[in-house]
């Protein structure tokens, strides 16, 4: 029997380097680009002063918070062709932008953006697995790194943000219940899930297939220990960011 080993020689229960870097795009509110591995995110900020027509219909008070997800053309390994070009969206984008919206809503008090929608747009500048879990936990800082900005600029009141969220992907590799699966493991996975998760360790979202395969409770139990711990390291290098990016913006 020869032994298990993943594509890039991680323990299965290791994350790829993660990185953020802030003001990757400066005109946006807040922004970071977000790594894991060789998937690159560019996740952008930015604040309207109007909220959607539904709100006004209804008289919804409050603001709102929505999210856009698109691959660059050259992000994947053969040209992925504009959905403008295209002249309709894709599918699978439309999906993901609206988990990445519902996993941000799921943490922030509405109310605390009164007559505002904060537009986080997520671009894939690489893709290698897990771009909509890597957006997710971008899109969080960049929110983050925008609402700073909008209380200096008293354009906000206070920080509508009532915990933090990471995500990541987890899934069945050649048998094993791996964490956090490049593009590779990805396409051979027998069972792929993206797990949303708070700071404070609660779930937002769970998204669980078997590809043209099942899963036990047993896998189950495991793919879910190994996203609670991706999370958690997440969730302490989002922290870590975030309070250095805080301390520059005091100190500048
Ligand atoms: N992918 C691609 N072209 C596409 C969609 C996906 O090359 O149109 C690749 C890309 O590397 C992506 C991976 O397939 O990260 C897995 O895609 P999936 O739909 O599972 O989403 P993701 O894992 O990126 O959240």
């Amino acid at each position: 029997m020869t032994a298990f080993s993943r594509p890039d020689g991680r323990e299965k229960d290791v994350l790829r380097p993660i990185s953020f870097e802030a003001n990757f795009a400066p005109n946006a509110t807040g922004s970071v680009l977000v790594s894991f591995g060789n998937t690159k995110v560019i996740c952008g900020a930015s604040l309207e002063k109007k909220v959607p027509s539904w709100m006004r219909a209804q008289n919804v008070a409050g603001g709102w918070l929505t999210a856009e997800y698109s691959m660059l053309p050259y992000s994947t390994h053969d040209r992925k062709q504009r959905d403008s070009s295209k002249g309709r969206l894709d599918g699978r984008s439309v999906e993901i932008q609206r988990l990445i919206g519902r996993s941000l809503r799921a943490i922030v008090d509405l109310k605390k953006l009164p007559g505002y929608t904060l537009w986080v747009d997520c671009d894939v500048l690489q893709a290698d697995g897990g771009t909509r879990t890597a957006s997710i936990t971008g899109a969080y800082l960049a929110a983050r790194l925008a609402v700073e900005t909008l209380i200096e600029d008293k354009k906000l009141k206070e920080n509508p943000f009532s915990d933090s969220i990471a995500a990541i992907s987890v899934g069945i590799y050649e048998g094993h219940p791996v964490l956090d699966l490049p593009y590779l493991e990805d396409r051979d996975a027998s069972v792929d899930f993206n797990v949303v998760k708070t700071g404070s360790g609660d779930y937002v979202e769970i998204q669980g297939t078997g590809e043209e395969a099942t899963f036990s409770e047993v896998e189950l139990a495991a793919l879910l220990g190994l996203a609670t711990k991706g999370c958690k390291e997440i969730s302490t290098l989002q922290t870590t960011f975030l309070s250095q990016q805080l301390l520059k913006g005091l100190a500048g």
